[in-house]
């Protein structure tokens, strides 16, 4: 990490403090090491050596920092590694993916793929005029708009979807792109004090944490907005009949705690399930919850070795997942975070799962008598449009190197327009049986082959 990172890095790892018990990768839940190899790369990580297993394997989960008993920050030293091997390296060519300013990024593919009015709420909230208060909608809503579309939740704020704000930098962060996520930090306090904003309300917790604590603590970027969690703010407006719940929904759920509500910790995960209650769901717990939540399978591909391997390492892990949500017993799995909603839902396509999956917001407007997809055929579509996109993005990479990543914002135009003749001839295949068997068959014929091995099993 660069001097100006360590200046404003009260989150860094605490080396004076670290007694390389190596307790923090012992008791990981994704990774369980032996303790004599915990220690070993703890020392590893420590010395910028890399290490066999954490810089591997890890799935950027966030919870080694909640193991560690001297509140080393762990995690932070394992960002900081990654970042060293990013600036040697560059990104995976997948990684494009999810890079929303660049070509074939899911954003644009997946815009293809939408309907006329989904196109057009997207387009509202990238166009708006910014208010005094905003709903920062987020990248990821951006590929469900229908799960928050027209609700009449809209009412209270301004919503704001601008892509290029990269979630300010949520995603990146999690992938050790270090110096990109101060970059995206001063793009996006640019903007909002440009556009005068007030108060803040983002949509997803992990953009609330980075705004009041990853960019100010870490990257020294302070926002002057007044930052408002969106969950909190819901569940007052329902606590004080704002809101008002007219059905109680008979549903038993299980809930997902993502990766970044372990960095909020008990206030993202308590109301989160406040939440689920107030629409009168029952919750089944899952054997992993809160701080040892496992992965949806999206911070698998953190932890990169082989370009190829990136989507079966991210759904082996969402696999395990949805087998713990089944185990509960409960009819649907539960996230709110809108990142972990498309994973798990092209999981459960590919894996054939029983469970329904929704976004918690979709069962809060069900509650509200609000107009949902209950029969969800609209998540099973965008499944299959993101299972499209992973596919393409898996082909055209044996094409790509490793890339750096430079351009930050739209400026001008967004993407070039351009037919994709072929990705659109690939999602037809999947629109029939056939396609989609012959797929599912393919695709678990090779993920024994090509996940990435755990060595030390
Ligand atoms: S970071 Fe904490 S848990 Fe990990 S080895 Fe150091 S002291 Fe132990
Ligand atoms: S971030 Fe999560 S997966 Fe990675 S080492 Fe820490 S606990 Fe394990």
């Amino acid at each position: 990490m660069d001097k100006a990172s360590n200046e404003h890095n009260a989150f860094s790892f605490n080396e004076a403090a670290c007694e390389q018990c190596g307790e923090c990768f012992h008791r990981c839940p994704e990774l369980h090491l032996p303790i004599d190899i915990a220690k070993q790369e703890i020392k590893s990580l420590r010395k910028g050596q890399g290490g066999k297993f954490v810089l591997q394997h890890c799935t950027t989960c966030f919870s080694c920092n909640h193991y560690c008993p001297n509140h080393c920050h762990p995690y932070q030293l394992i960002l900081k590694n990654w970042n060293r091997i990013y600036k040697n390296r560059g990104a995976p060519p997948i990684y494009r993916f999810i890079c929303p300013t660049m070509e074939n990024s899911i954003f644009q593919m997946l815009e293809k793929l939408m309907s006329d009015e989904e196109r057009e709420l997207v387009d509202g909230w990238m166009n708006q005029a910014p208010g005094e208060t905003i709903l920062l909608i987020g990248n990821f809503t951006h590929l469900y708009p229908f799960i928050l579309g027209n609700s009449r939740l809209l009412n209270y704020f301004t919503p704001v979807d601008l892509l290029d704000h990269w979630e300010v930098g949520a995603t990146l962060y999690q992938g050790g792109y270090l110096d990109v996520v101060r970059s995206i930090g001063k793009k996006c306090k640019h903007d909002l004090d440009q556009w005068k904003v007030k108060t803040i309300v983002p949509f997803l917790d992990a953009v609330e944490h980075m705004l009041t604590t990853v960019q100010p603590e870490e990257m020294g970027t302070c926002f002057e907005q007044e930052v408002v969690n969106f969950n909190q703010w819901l569940l007052k407006k329902i606590d004080d009949n704002e809101v008002l719940l007219v059905k109680k929904l008979d549903l038993t759920v299980t809930l997902h705690d993502n990766c970044f509500s372990k960095a909020g910790g008990a206030p993202y995960w308590d109301t989160a399930r406040k939440l689920i209650q107030t629409t009168g769901c029952r919750i089944f717990e899952m054997a992993h919850i809160r701080e040892n939540s496992l992965c949806c399978g999206f911070g698998a591909g953190a932890s990169w070795n082989h370009n190829v391997r990136i989507p079966f390492d991210i759904l082996a892990t969402s696999r395990i997942k949805l087998n713990e949500a089944e185990k509960t017993g409960a009819e649907a799995l539960v996230t709110y975070c809108g990142g972990c909603l498309y994973l798990l839902w092209a999981a459960r396509e590919l894996f054939q799962s029983e469970l329904k999956i929704f976004h918690h917001i979709e069962l809060v407007r069900m509650a509200m008598g609000e107009d949902i997809d209950t029969t969800q055929k609209l998540h099973v579509k965008r499944a299959w449009d993101v299972i499209t996109v992973i596919t393409f993005h898996l082909m055209i990479g044996f094409f790509q190197k490793p890339f750096k990543i430079k351009k930050l914002s739209f400026e001008e135009e967004k993407w070039k327009d351009k037919r994709h003749v072929f990705f659109r001839l690939l999602r037809k295949v999947f629109d029939t049986k056939i396609g989609r068997y012959a797929y599912r068959k393919i695709f678990l014929f090779l993920l024994p082959r090509l996940k990435t091995k755990k060595t030390f099993d």
